[in-house]
């Protein structure tokens, strides 16, 4: 556990949390500031900062949460669910113990998605070369 962290206290129970889930490697809870109502918080237990520390072991379980409770909050009444992990301030991220967010949507709640401008072909093959190269090499 690191010690000034929010999450490790919430799994370790010296703060209070909703809590939807538990099992050995991951712990669910409530957002206190939920996007809707039923929005979930998914972390593993250990402590790891962000998505690129996971051990694979921790990822699979943390996905595997993640995706049981998205089942759950469709069975109940959700029309359809985001899944978003944010990585690094640049990216929205606040506290700094990797987790998912879980978040029941419905048809009509206003919420609007992400989407960018068409990018010109040129870049589009640029970057993807620049990807591709950098994913062979793994
Ligand atoms: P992120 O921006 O991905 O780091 O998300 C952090 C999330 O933690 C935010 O959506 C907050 O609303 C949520 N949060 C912060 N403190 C608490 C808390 N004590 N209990 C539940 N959720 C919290
Ligand atoms: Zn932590």
């Amino acid at each position: 556990m690191a010690s000034d962290c929010l999450f490790c206290k919430i799994v370790e129970g010296s703060i209070p949390s909703f809590k939807v889930y538990e099992d050995e490697a991951t712990y669910a809870f409530l957002d206190i500031n939920p996007v809707n109502l039923g929005h979930t918080l998914v972390v593993p237990k250990r402590h790891f900062t962000n998505i690129y520390e996971l051990p694979e072991q921790e990822l699979s379980a943390l996905t595997q949460t993640t995706q049981r409770i998205a089942k759950v909050l469709k069975e109940l009444r959700a029309d359809g669910v985001n899944i978003i992990i944010n990585n690094d301030v640049a990216a929205g991220q606040a506290v700094f113990h990797a987790h998912t967010h879980v978040i029941p949507r419905y048809t009509d709640d206003g919420y609007r998605h992400w989407r960018g401008p068409v990018q010109p072909p040129e870049a589009m093959e640029r970057m993807r070369a620049e990807l591709y190269n950098k994913l062979s090499d793994l």
